[in-house]
């Protein structure tokens, strides 16, 4: 998605030889305009398939899946929440995931009123790294024992392992922006994307 890459080579920062930043529009500031775009583009991607709801992650997530969300007939967006509260049901589907940008690992829950088994579920995330926020909503949504029906990534890093992670479960993975490699405080995109 060419406005995508353009705004990452424009205002992406890099921070060591791993981490993007794109703060400016994605992960606190929020473009609008690039939002519906992106909406758009997960549109066209699973143009064709049936979505019951959209599946994401909080923070980042939850932007992004509710703008896009627009373009799939106004589906519900439920998003996984990582701190427990008095306000959670306490009957929640649950798994683990470890997180690569904060070197920890964390809980995130879901009320099991949220999913059910007829749900056919697109998962939309932020990042696509090792692909264990992926795999943790991909976790969810089995034991709801719904469908899930791909995986939507606004930026993937290739040089990263999440996509085998994710295919290997037999999930199509479908990204907006692919980064091959970040060298020299350079981001480079996969060819064909
Ligand atoms: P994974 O679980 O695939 O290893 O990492 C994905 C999650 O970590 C995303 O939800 C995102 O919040 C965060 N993340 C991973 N890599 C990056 C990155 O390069 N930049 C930013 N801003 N977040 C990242």
């Amino acid at each position: 998605m060419k406005a995508l890459k353009d705004k990452i080579l424009a205002e992406g920062t890099i921070i060591g030889s791993k981490i993007l930043k794109v703060d400016s529009f994605l992960n606190h500031q929020i473009d609008i305009n690039l939002f519906n775009e992106i909406g758009k583009e997960f549109k066209k991607r699973y143009a064709n398939q049936e979505i019951t709801k959209i599946l994401t992650v909080e923070a980042s997530g939850i932007g992004i899946a509710c703008i896009a969300a627009q373009y799939f007939d106004n589906v519900p967006v439920v998003f996984a929440k990582k701190h427990e509260a008095a306000n959670l049901d306490t009957d929640t589907y649950e798994v683990d995931v470890f997180s690569f940008t904060k070197n920890k690992t964390y809980k995130v829950r879901t009320s099991k009123k949220y999913i059910n088994s007829n749900d056919k579920i697109l998962i939309i995330d932020d990042f696509l790294a090792n692909g264990n926020a992926a795999l943790g909503l991909i976790e969810i949504v089995r034991q709801a024992k719904a469908e899930v029906v791909g995986v939507g990534i606004v930026i993937e890093k290739a040089f990263q392992s999440g996509r085998n992670v994710i295919e290997k479960e037999g999930v199509k993975v479908e990204s907006l922006a692919i980064i091959e490699s970040i060298k020299d405080n350079e981001v480079t995109f996969q060819m064909s994307r």
